[in-house]
């Protein structure tokens, strides 16, 4: 707002109440980060057309023209100078919340019913959503007030809020603008965990990196092919009795299978692999969160994450293979691991595969790869947390 709709010509004492809400608006929206735009009116003396109307107010380079001390602009904010009502027309304010990424714009100021109508109007035909707290808001009478908020709501989809409402939304934001990436949640998206998915799928649609397409894409094979092994068996335990092939043990990787009804092939149970599979499926759980997790925050920088990611993939298949290892050592050395059994007249063969030693390294590096992946995010959450701070006790007087 500036002096002379406060202190000079156009003043109002309906404008004076709504100083201190537009400044605590203000003082909560530098500190989420959402950008503030200040649309100043600066006209040109005996030259623009609204001073026929309204007299001469806010001229340029006057002190009239000026903000006033309360609501003073800080170096972070923009500024407009706009010589109609509409913030929008011929100024480039379009091109500033395009450039912001800004899809809601939250109107204060006055005149409700002119500057703030004629505004509301340009930005709803421009796709922007509105929101208006009415208590940041005013007009030199009440019927225009209530008119316009009324006709705003009904004619350009505007929001209606009290300040309180607006402050609250701004504190639950789920997602908050940050540098790279300035939004409000309006209404429709607030709170909504689809919602948040489809903003960044469409993010990266329109100029995500090709990290993140990797990396996401990577993710999702990674499970397809874990699902995938669910259905096919990944060992075989042939069993012959006197060079008869009397059956088999198929093993996948979440049940096992026997093809014949010999009572030794019967008793060949496969506890010590559940164990394994047990394992297993906590860290399809994991890799699915993280799927989850990556579409949701599809951080810039992922190269690092990425070369984890692949490593945590080449572990797990060498894990899933070097299992059978393990089976095929403990029968070979006649062992007795939880109910497996070996008759002298049977005879038992196992495909090869992988070392032992190297799917209990490849189970550990797994693990590593993603406590590392989780430690980097939580640092990166604290060390964004941290700046905040600092960034919020430097702006203090
Ligand atoms: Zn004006």
């Amino acid at each position: 707002m500036l002096n002379d709709f406060i202190y000079g010509p156009l003043s109002s004492e309906r404008f004076k109440k709504i100083i201190p809400n537009i400044k605590r608006l203000l003082e909560e929206a530098r500190k989420k980060n959402i950008p503030v735009i200040y649309t100043n009116d600066s006209h040109i003396k005996g030259v623009d057309y609204e001073l026929r109307i309204w007299g001469d107010h806010a001229i340029k380079g006057t002190k009239g023209a000026e903000v006033i001390d309360e609501l003073k602009p800080t170096s972070s904010d923009y500024i407009i100078e706009k010589r109609r009502y509409s913030a929008f027309f011929n100024t480039d304010l379009d091109l500033l919340l395009r450039e912001l990424e800004v899809d809601s714009l939250i109107l204060t100021g006055v005149s409700t019913d002119v500057c703030v109508l004629h505004t509301a109007a340009d930005a709803f035909f421009r796709g922007y959503k509105i929101i208006i707290p009415e208590d940041c808001v005013e007009a030199f009478t009440e019927e225009g007030h209530k008119w316009a908020l009324d006709y705003m709501r009904r004619i350009y989809k505007a929001e209606i809020l009290k300040l309180e409402d607006v402050l609250k939304r701004i504190e639950d934001d789920p997602d908050p603008p940050n540098p790279g990436e300035r939004m409000i949640r309006t209404e429709a998206e607030h709170r909504s965990f689809t919602t948040i998915i489809k903003s960044r799928a469409k993010k990266v649609m329109r100029g995500g990196n090709k990290t993140q397409y990797i990396w996401l894409a990577f993710d999702i094979l990674a499970v397809l092919l874990i699902l995938l092994m669910f259905n096919r068996p990944y060992w075989r335990l042939d069993v012959s009795k006197n060079n008869q092939t009397v059956g088999s043990v198929l093993l996948y990787l979440d049940h096992v299978k026997y093809t014949s009804n010999d009572p030794f092939v019967k008793s060949l149970k496969m506890g010590r692999i559940s164990n394994i599979i047990g394992i297993l499926k906590f860290f399809i759980v994991v890799m699915l969160i993280g799927i989850v997790i990556r579409a949701m925050l599809l951080e810039k920088g992922a190269p690092i994450a990425v070369m984890f990611r692949l490593i945590a993939f080449l572990a797990l298949i060498s894990v899933v293979t070097a299992n059978t290892q393990v089976l095929k050592v403990l029968i070979h050395q006649g062992l007795t691991p939880r109910g497996l059994t070996i008759v002298d007249s049977y005879t038992v063969f196992s495909t090869p595969d992988w070392g032992y030693y190297s799917s209990i390294l490849a189970f550990v590096l797994t693990l590593v790869t993603f406590t590392i992946e989780t430690v980097i995010f939580i640092i990166k959450l604290v060390a964004r947390g941290v700046k905040e701070f600092v960034e919020e006790i430097k702006k203090r007087p």
